[in-house]
């Protein structure tokens, strides 16, 4: 029996664990990639705005929590599959068959890119579909790229690929992009990209290499090509809580909803990071939402202990 089992070792995950061992918790972390860091292995600009340190990437962010860790008395299990968990039970169940029980669970499994669903997107995903903007540009320089999506990163993106390629083709389902006034006004100002809103992009061509898009709009008759080498999705993200599903009140697009101590609807599971955040999806939220439940689940635990 552990005081807290935290199910995701990103930014919000470690962060709970650091504050639970800090605060005496007998605390387990289980983490089912090979590493800890969660979506900071994927933030490949700077990261200029968590205060007090400032990072040229996710990576070297992850290596001052990665201090941190070492320094910590807390149990953590990376490479480890969960199967099921009965949230009401606080009981985990691993693939290796083990079970595992505690008292209080935080659930801090962040969230997935959503996929398009067309063909070409899986069979193109180690040649041709670019993972960012920021990593990959130097890989696509001089080559003809369209990027999917409406919001911030689909134009963040399209404005970094557009420094290197000679068109970018940017394809957006509805009648305004939805991206922040500031990349709007940047976008507006690059001649070498192309916006095609209330269009969706319905395959990806090629053999060996992507070598077009096919899009169709919505007022156009038939669907028509774009000569691309390279195309890249941001078409939003969606909440990693399979394993929890139907036994916790999540909000229409599928966020787990916590109340201000960030516990969930059933009593001693907390949510904590993106997974429950959609509105804030940031680094320094997910660090302090960890800092709140692990402070609720010591007093709640320091008050069963007295009485
Ligand atoms: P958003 O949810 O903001 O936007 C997703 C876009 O994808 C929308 O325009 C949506 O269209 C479109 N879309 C959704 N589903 C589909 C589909 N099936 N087919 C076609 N288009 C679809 O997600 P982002 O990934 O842009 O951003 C995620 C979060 O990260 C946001 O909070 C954002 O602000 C933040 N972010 C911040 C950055 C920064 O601060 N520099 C950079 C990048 C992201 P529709 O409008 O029609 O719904």
């Amino acid at each position: 029996m552990h005081d807290v089992i935290i199910i995701g070792a990103g930014p919000a995950g470690l962060s709970t664990a650091f504050w639970c061992d800090e605060l005496g918790l007998d605390t387990l972390v289980l983490e089912q990639a090979e590493e800890i860091g969660g979506q900071l292995h994927r933030v490949y600009n700077p990261i200029e705005n968590y205060l007090g340190l400032k990072a040229r990437n996710g990576k070297e962010l992850l290596e001052h929590f990665a201090a941190n860790v070492d320094s910590a008395e807390f149990d953590l299990w990376t490479q480890t599959s969960i199967t099921s968990v009965d949230l009401k039970a606080r009981r985990v169940s691993l693939a290796s068959g083990e079970e595992l029980q505690s008292i209080a669970i935080v659930i801090a499994t962040g969230i997935k890119l959503r996929q398009l669903g067309v063909p070409g997107e899986t069979e193109f995903a180690a040649k041709g579909m670019i993972e960012s903007g920021a990593r990959d540009r130097h890989l696509f320089a001089g080559k003809d790229v369209c990027v999917v999506g409406g919001g911030d990163a689909a134009v963040e993106n399209a404005l970094l690929l557009a420094e290197v390629c000679p068109t970018v083709t940017l394809v957006h389902r509805g009648k305004k992009l939805r991206a922040r006034r500031e990349f709007i006004e940047k976008l507006q100002a690059v001649h070498c990209i192309t916006v095609f809103t209330e269009s969706v992009l319905t395959r990806i061509i090629g053999e060996d290499d992507v070598i077009a898009v096919e899009i169709q709009r919505k007022q156009g008759l038939k669907p028509f090509q774009v000569a691309v080498r390279g195309v890249l999705i941001r078409i939003g993200v969606e909440p990693n809580t399979e394993v929890f599903k139907d036994q916790l009140d999540t909000d229409e697009k599928g966020f787990v909803v916590v109340n201000s101590v960030q516990e969930t609807n059933v009593p001693m599971v907390f949510a904590v990071g993106d997974v429950s955040n959609p509105l804030a999806p940031t680094i320094s939220s997910a660090t302090g939402a960890g800092a709140t439940a692990a402070k609720v689940i010591a007093s709640r635990l320091n008050a069963r202990a007295a009485k």
